[in-house]
C-alpha cells in the first residue's frame, strides 16, 4: 500500500495497539485518534499516548466528547452503574455498551479523513465484540456507506473512504498472535474497564485479555 494514509482509532487497549502496528506496516502515513468520552477508564488515554509515540504516528489526536457523561445507563460512563464481573450476555447488548460510540468515533474520524485527505479509517473490532451492536460487520458496512454518502472526498474527488476492520473475523488470541509477529509492546497497553492500576483482573475485558496473552506469552 506504500504511500497511502490511514487513521487508526486507538483506545490504548491490545486490539487497537495491534491495529496501529499493522497500519504502520501496511500504510505510508498513519494518524492515531483517541477519545476522552468520560470513560471510567480514562487512564487508557495515557497508554494510547505512549503507544502513539512509540509507533511514530504523524499525529495523535485526542478528541473530547463530554456529552457521554450526562447519558445514564452505561457502566463505562455512568458512575452509578457497576462494571460487571461476569461474561457478556449472549442475547442482548452488555451494560458496558456506550450508546452510538463507534458511530460517533467513526464520524469524527471521517471528518479528519475528509480534511486530511485520508481514505482509510481503521477500527479494531473483533469476533468477541459481537455482543456490542456497533461492533458487528453489518454496522461497519453501514457506517462505511453513510461516511461515503456524506464525505467531501467522495463527492469532490470521487475517492472512497474505507472503514478498515481487519480483525472482524479474528479472535482475541488471533490478534495477540499477529501482534507478537508485529512486535506490539503489550506491556504498554491497558484494557481494564474499572480504570484501576494495576487492572482489576476480573472484568470481562481483563479476562479476555489475560486469556489471549497467556498462551502466547507464557
Ligand atoms: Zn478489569
Amino acid at each position: 500500500m506504500g504511500k497511502e494514509k490511514a487513521i487508526v482509532l486507538l483506545s490504548g487497549g491490545m486490539d487497537s495497539a495491534t491495529l496501529l502496528w499493522l497500519a504502520k506496516r501496511d500504510f505510508g502515513k498513519v494518524w492515531a485518534l483517541s477519545f476522552n468520552y468520560g470513560q471510567r477508564h480514562a487512564v487508557e488515554l495515557r497508554y494510547a499516548e505512549e503507544l502513539a509515540r512509540m509507533a511514530e504516528v504523524e499525529e495523535h489526536i485526542v478528541v473530547e466528547i463530554p456529552i457521554y457523561r450526562s447519558l445514564k445507563g452505561s457502566a463505562l460512563t455512568d458512575e452509578e452503574v457497576e462494571v460487571p464481573k461476569e461474561d457478556y450476555p449472549q442475547d442482548s447488548p452488555p451494560i458496558t455498551t456506550v450508546p452510538m460510540r463507534n458511530l460517533n468515533f467513526l464520524a469524527i474520524a471521517a471528518a479528519f479523513a475528509d480534511s486530511l485527505g485520508i481514505t482509510t479509517l481503521g477500527i479494531g473490532v473483533h469476533a468477541l465484540d459481537t455482543p456490542y451492536p456497533d461492533c458487528r460487520p453489518e454496522f461497519i458496512t453501514a457506517a462505511e456507506a453513510a461516511i461515503n454518502a456524506s464525505s467531501i472526498l467522495t463527492a469532490k474527488e470521487k475517492m472512497r473512504i474505507h472503514v478498515w476492520a481487519p480483525f472482524l473475523g479474528m479472535s482475541k488470541r488471533d490478534i495477540a498472535l499477529l501482534g507478537k509477529e508485529l512486535g506490539v509492546p503489550y506491556e504498554k497497553t491497558y484494557s481494564c474497564y474499572e480504570g484501576t492500576e494495576p487492572p482489576c483482573g476480573e472484568c470481562p475485558t481483563c479476562r479476555q485479555r489475560e486469556e489471549a496473552l497467556r498462551e502466547i506469552y507464557p
